[in-house]
């Protein structure tokens, strides 16, 4: 099957205790395409400036991204600056130029319009809205956002989470949404606005998802050294949503318990070096491998014995 992402390609410039990488490939909806990749086939939409490394984008064609949705425009690619404290936890941002896509009007490929499966990733949820109204009847819809969004279009954020089936937040991003600390209760805020589920994401911590008979609790997958967190969150989704696109699972709480597997192990991928390098080379029998690991540190069987 197929999985459309529609979100920001850009260029990254990060600096974390462990370095600094300047310019370099990133964007939300590459994270996803690329760690996705290796699961099943991406479509992307989103739009870079002429000054986007063509080879990048060439790059992306090798790792089953289909580039026909991403536009050149008017204009520098969307830019953004993070850096991480010691703790490598949420990124602090020092800058944000949307460039092209402060005026991108997606347009989706005729072949696009009937992807069964549709990832709104990190960008302006009025972009995600338009891309909305160009798909035919997705199977499922799944959704991302950030602090930046939930700040400045809190209505349009509502407005796309009304028509989603799933929603990533990450805690910070979860409490902002809904007011309260307790995660339990910003959950269930989300919970009746719109999603059927909702993964919230506790970083080095791990994961929750909420929506099935009880909440599905789980930890990170350990790496040996973390040397930048950014897009841990976009290859968590594409991990879970890569899985269960490939094999055409139904949206069940069931089958995102098992996705949510394969988020955590993309996720520790993408972390173990800066931007995307770590995923630029990431193979399935890889993924594969990582998670029979990961599946046998959790031992959650033993624990009944
Ligand atoms: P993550 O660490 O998973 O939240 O994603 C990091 C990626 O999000 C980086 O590659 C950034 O280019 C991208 N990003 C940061 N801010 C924004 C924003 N306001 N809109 C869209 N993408 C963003």
């Amino acid at each position: 099957m197929s999985v459309l992402v529609i979100g920001s390609v850009a260029l990254d410039t990060l600096t974390t205790p462990a370095g600094k990488a300047e310019d370099t490939l990133g964007g939300s909806a590459v994270y996803f395409g690329l760690a996705a990749g290796q699961l099943d086939n991406v479509r992307i939409v989103g739009v870079v400036g002429p000054d986007f490394p063509i080879k990048e984008k060439e790059f992306l064609q090798t790792r089953n991204v289909n580039t026909e949705g991403l536009t050149i425009g008017r204009g520098p690619t969307f830019r953004w600056e993070g850096v991480y404290g010691p703790d490598f936890g949420d990124a602090r941002t020092i800058r944000t130029e949307l460039g092209v896509f402060a005026s991108f009007e997606p347009e989706l490929p005729e072949a696009y319009k009937k992807t069964p499966h549709v990832f709104l990733a990190n960008i302006d949820p009025e972009l995600q809205l338009k891309v909305l109204d160009q798909v035919d009847s997705p199977s499922w819809i799944a959704m991302d956002t950030m602090n930046l969004w939930i700040d400045h279009k809190k209505p349009s954020v509502l407005e796309v989470m009304k028509k989603v089936d799933l929603l990533f937040v990450n805690a910070s991003e979860a409490r902002q949404l809904s007011g309260t600390n307790d995660l339990f209760r910003a959950g269930r805020y989300i919970l009746k606005r719109g999603p059927k589920y909702v993964i919230i994401k506790l970083g080095a911590n791990g994961v929750m998802a909420l929506g099935g008979p009880q909440p599905f609790l789980l930890p990170a997958c350990p790496v040996k050294k973390v040397v930048d967190p950014t897009g841990a969150g976009d290859s968590f989704a594409a991990g879970m949503l890569g899985f269960l696109s490939g094999v055409g699972g139904e949206l069940t709480f069931r089958n995102i318990t098992r996705g949510i597997c394969y988020g955590a192990v993309t996720a520790s991928f993408a972390i173990s070096d800066f931007g995307v390098e770590a995923l630029r080379s990431l193979s399935r029998k890889e993924i594969d491998e990582r998670l029979a690991f990961y599946l046998s540190t959790n031992q959650l069987d033993r624990v009944k014995e």
